[in-house]
């Protein structure tokens, strides 16, 4: 299986009817704005959809065409690819359009053009490649322990794998990591291969803000969009429990996103969110290149110092996108219009097509 070749995409591109693009996506995560964003845009719109799901996109009525699947993963059948690139379709890419189809195959056998950098997909999904990236664009990150006996303060625990922040601990000393680990593995929470696998990292006392960023590879500029915070279960829920019965209820707490708040961050940290996100943008040029295309999203932490630190990032449209499904104050303050995420990359696509550059921003 070789990796997907890009001269074979941009003849697929060239053959399209540039007055009949559909912008197309998987019925999931933040696919509701993008469709939206798109029609706003004068796009037809197209979702794949597994059976049973449609509900929301035909009640919104974002959807112009719906080819429905029995199960998500199949978006990269044969067939539904050859349907996508009938309707002259660009797929916008997403956190579980990259779980269900699998980074394998989309990087390897989804013959689609798709808008983005299909090559960074991996370096987001991949914690060491994550980590890198992050490292080498000198921005700042909780500080790593390599081994749980060099735990000299408090830290958060993670573990890999499609679980969410469920099952993630805080530990203050190396004899509270292995009696918690301990525990955990006691209740087959975790297995022997999980433990090895443990990311250990300073924890952060802070604010939670995730950044929505837009890179136009067109304009070569990096646009701040709109700020989220999480909302997380059962971490949330917990804090609302006074302190001296939350040790009562001996709850464990865990981090697993159920949904988002819009926020805004003080206006003088505002220089610091403009400046990671033009060294994360300089970062991938050289690590990944063409580097960032379109949406990403840092999440970030910031503390008493007001230092702004990045735990996490997304090399493609986030969830807490769906907090801006029609404007934030940042995208008022950019456009003036109503400007969601899904709306910028349209509009990405619409200049793209109209400066006859497409191939810049398609991969
Ligand atoms: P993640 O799976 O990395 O997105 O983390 C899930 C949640 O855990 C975050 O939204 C934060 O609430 C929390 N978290 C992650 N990393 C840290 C950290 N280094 N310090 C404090 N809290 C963290």
């Amino acid at each position: 299986m070789g990796k997907v070749n890009r001269d074979e995409i941009l003849n697929i591109l060239n053959g399209y009817n540039k007055d009949e693009i559909t912008i197309a996506t998987l019925a999931s995560h933040s696919s509701l704005h993008m469709l939206k964003g798109a029609q706003e845009e004068g796009f037809h719109t197209a979702v794949v959809c597994e059976k049973g799901r449609e509900v929301p996109y035909q009640r919104f009525r974002v959807v112009d065409d719906f080819i429905m699947v029995d199960e998500f993963k199949d978006i990269v059948n044969d067939e539904v690819q050859d349907e996508l690139r009938n309707m002259n379709s660009i797929v916008i890419p997403h956190g579980s359009f990259v779980a269900y189809a699998g980074l394998d195959r989309v990087e390897n056998d989804f013959n689609v053009p798709m808008f983005g950098n299909r090559d960074i997909l991996r370096w987001e999904a991949e914690r060491d490649l994550e980590r890198k990236l992050m490292v080498e664009s000198g921005i700042r990150i909780p500080q790593k322990y390599g081994d749980p006996s060099d735990i000299d303060r408090t830290v958060m625990v993670k573990f890999p794998g499609a679980r969410g922040g469920r099952g993630y601990f805080v530990a203050s000393s190396t004899e509270e990591y292995h009696e918690k680990i301990d525990s955990m593995l006691k209740r087959n929470w975790i297995g022997e291969e999980d433990v090895a696998l443990a990311h250990i990292e300073e924890y952060v006392s802070g604010c939670n803000y995730c950044i929505h960023y837009f890179y136009s590879a067109l304009n070569d500029e990096v646009e701040v969009l709109g700020m989220d915070s999480r909302y997380e279960s059962n971490i949330d829920g917990v804090c609302r429990i006074p302190a001296k019965d939350q040790l009562d209820v001996g709850l464990d707490p865990s981090y697993v996103i159920t949904g988002n708040h819009p926020v805004v961050m003080r206006e003088s940290l505002l220089p610091q969110v403009f400046d990671i996100g033009d060294k994360l943008v300089d970062g991938a040029k050289k690590l990944v290149p063409p580097g960032m295309n379109g949406p990403f999203c840092l999440q970030t932490l910031v503390n008493d110092d007001l230092e702004v630190i990045v735990f996490e990032m997304s090399a493609r449209s986030d969830g807490g996108t769906n907090t801006f499904m029609d404007v934030s104050p940042y995208s008022y303050l950019l456009f003036g219009e109503f400007m969601s995420m899904g709306r910028r990359i349209s509009r990405e696509i619409k200049t793209g097509i109209s400066e006859d550059n497409l191939d810049v921003i398609i991969t």
